[in-house]
Parts: C-alpha cells; sequence; structure tokens
C-alpha cells in the first residue's frame, strides 16, 4: 500500500505520465526555439510558441541542487530518511525536482552525474527517480 502523496494527473501531463509506465522518460520540445522543458505546459516557457513535441529523454543528466531531508515531509515519509530531494538538469537542458536514492546519502555532490530509474507506486504512477552513476 503506498501512502505518499501522488500527482495529479490531468490531460496536459498524461502523455508524461502514460510514458512512466512504460519506463520511459520524456520531455516535450519546441519545434520553433529547440528547447526542452520540464514540467510539460502547452506553451513554451522559452519563446512561447506553441508547436512542442513530446519526445523521449536519454535519462542522464546531473545534479544542480540538492537537500537532504533528515526529518520526513510528513508521517508517511517517515521510514525514508534520511534521504536526498534534488534538482537534477538532464543533458536536454531541462530540471526537473526528483531524488537520488542512495545508501549514503553524504555522497551525495552537486555535479554529479546520475541516471534515471523507475519506480512504479500505483497501478497508475511510476516516479522517475536518479542514482548516481
Ligand atoms: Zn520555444
Amino acid at each position: 500500500m503506498y501512502d505518499k502523496p501522488l500527482p495529479v494527473i490531468d490531460s496536459e501531463s498524461r502523455p508524461y505520465w502514460d510514458a512512466l509506465k512504460q519506463h520511459r522518460l520524456t520531455l516535450k520540445r519546441c519545434q520553433d526555439c529547440g528547447k526542452h522543458h520540464f514540467y510539460p505546459r502547452a506553451l513554451c516557457p522559452h519563446c512561447h510558441s506553441d508547436a512542442l513535441e513530446w519526445v523521449d529523454a536519454r535519462g542522464t543528466g546531473t545534479i544542480y541542487s540538492f537537500t537532504i531531508a533528515r526529518r520526513p515531509a510528513g508521517p508517511a515519509f517517515k521510514a525514508d530518511t534520511p534521504y536526498v530531494v534534488a534538482v537534477v538538469e538532464l543533458d536536454e537542458g531541462a530540471r526537473m525536482m526528483t531524488n537520488i536514492v542512495t545508501a549514503d546519502v553524504d555522497a551525495v555532490r552537486i555535479g554529479q552525474r546520475v541516471s534515471v530509474q523507475y519506480e512504479d507506486v500505483t497501478d497508475e504512477v511510476t516516479l522517475p527517480k536518479f542514482r548516481l552513476v
């Protein structure tokens, strides 16, 4: 039984969650300026174009920022402490908030290379988390 908060899936984010169920990390890419963004939006945050397409991300990136949670964000997270909440800059350039899954939270550093791993938490929801490489 998964008792942590779950994402609200709407029509804009549905393709993203559907791809994650298939263990694919996808991003939206702008056909006008060529940049990727995350989270998925209807308009490009860089140039406001609506010519966007879904593309598969490589699933690799770099830790841009992180914190170590030594107190849980709520009762459901208590068993996970300490855990790492991070912003990962994907190699495509988009940044996403995620967790770094590691047995040694004190070894995590900004700039480390990471790759995605998929956590199937419910029938509907697969979460993309990252591990050090
Ligand atoms: Zn754009």
